[in-house]
């Protein structure tokens, strides 16, 4: 049988494909994405049976596996549990390199939350430092509400 790719090379091409997508965030991280856009107001639930608060929200306790019922509105302020720096400009980084990312513990809160450090170099940032939110000026309803964490003053 006579094939026009006879003798040819299989060649495999190495790609990225950028597919738009978008779905319905649910009724408690839209809750909590609507407190942040319209009061400034960082919102966790609060588990009834085990007593802790989870930011960001969870619908159901995954420790004790109860319906979280309650909201709690916890501090802008928190505690820094761990970061890294991306220096590396990769695509999906939300901003110019280096960034900071941290796990914030807010007062209140009994887990954390990750988001972008600013306002620190990265060399002087310490895990255990003090930081508080910078909400955004214009606010879209998403978690860049909150434009960063900063060094509490
Ligand atoms: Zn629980």
């Amino acid at each position: 049988m006579s094939d026009i790719f006879e003798n040819v090379e299989p060649m495999v091409y190495k790609s990225r494909i950028n597919v738009p997508y978008q779905w319905w965030a649910g009724e408690t991280a839209s809750r909590f994405f609507i407190s942040l856009r319209d009061d400034q107001k960082i919102l966790g639930t609060k588990c009834t049976k085990c007593g802790k608060t989870y930011v960001p929200p969870r619908k159901s306790c995954p420790t004790c596996f109860t319906p979280n019922e309650e909201w709690k509105e916890v501090s802008s302020v928190g505690t820094l549990v761990t970061y890294t720096v991306v220096r590396r400009q990769l695509a999906s980084l939300p901003r110019k390199a280096p960034v900071i990312y941290g796990l914030i513990r807010l007062e209140g809160s009994d887990t954390s939350l990750l988001h972008i450090i600013d306002e620190v170099k990265p060399e002087d940032i310490n895990i255990g430092m003090k930081l508080q939110a910078k909400f955004a000026g214009e606010r879209k309803g998403n978690i860049f509400d909150i434009e960063y964490f900063r060094p509490l003053k």
